[in-house]
């Protein structure tokens, strides 16, 4: 998760490649078809390197060994580069990276992790940084302003992009945790990453975590409209007012 918006340093917005399994893959394919699927299952085609050799990053990435075989990440994996680094905020671009803070706390590194993947799959078709000028802001950053007429000072343009990665992090985790578990990693993540007093990039960090855990259904509803929910029939299933 990045409070700072350094995730949204881009160069390529790479279509990554979901992986799709046939659901009867097993029942017509050989032994050795079989194996592989398995295979593919348990790692999702996941590189993890590893940036600094030390004990914390080889656990962290035992650990996401782990998360990958333990639930079915599938539908948000849009890249396939992971990196784990020690002491670096985690972000997205250019390469998915992750830090050693949470060994102890799957679900918090889950939480993390569907973030991060959730600024790949937002930047496919919402742009990072905010339009230059005389470019026109895209719909659904509209939609999400007319929402909030009156944000915080400290949010930006990424701020905004952040309630829609925000949304389909806390989304996943309903899907993959239960929602109320969802809440509360969520809410977890907010204490610990932000600071008495706060700062500018804490203020905003909170804000948009405070609208996806408060306004759910609103913007649910927004992101649901422009085609942005990953898995629009589980999780935080959002009911679409038909007009
Ligand atoms: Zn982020």
């Amino acid at each position: 998760m990045n409070r700072f918006s350094l995730a949204l340093v881009i160069g390529l917005f790479v279509a990554g490649c979901m992986s799709s399994r046939a659901p009867d893959a097993a029942s017509t394919s050989t032994v050795t078809d079989v194996q592989r699927t398995e295979a593919r299952r348990t790692d999702a085609g996941i590189e993890i390197s590893l940036a600094d050799e030390t004990g914390h990053t080889r656990e962290a990435r035992q650990q996401l060994r782990r998360l990958l075989s333990s639930y079915d990440l599938d539908p948000w994996i849009v890249t396939q580069e992971v990196q784990i680094e020690t002491g670096v905020d985690p972000h997205s671009h250019p390469v998915l990276t992750l830090n050693t803070n949470h060994l102890r706390d799957d679900e918090t590194q889950l939480s993390i992790f569907l973030h991060e993947q959730a600024h790949w799959f937002v930047g496919r078709s919402v742009r990072p940084f905010a339009p230059k000028a005389g470019e026109e802001k895209q719909a659904v950053i509209k939609d999400l302003e007319a929402l909030y007429p009156d944000p915080p000072p400290a949010a930006d343009y990424g701020t905004f992009v952040h309630l829609i990665v925000g949304w389909l992090e806390v989304d996943g985790m309903a899907e993959l945790v239960g929602e109320e578990r969802a809440r509360e990693v969520k809410r977890g993540l907010v204490q610990q990453y932000t600071e008495e007093p706060l700062s500018n990039t804490d203020k905003s960090y909170r804000w948009y975590n405070e609208r996806v855990l408060e306004d759910t259904r609103e913007i649910g509803a927004i992101l649901a409209e422009h085609g942005l929910i990953i898995t629009p029939d589980k999780g935080l299933v959002v009911q679409v007012n038909e007009e």
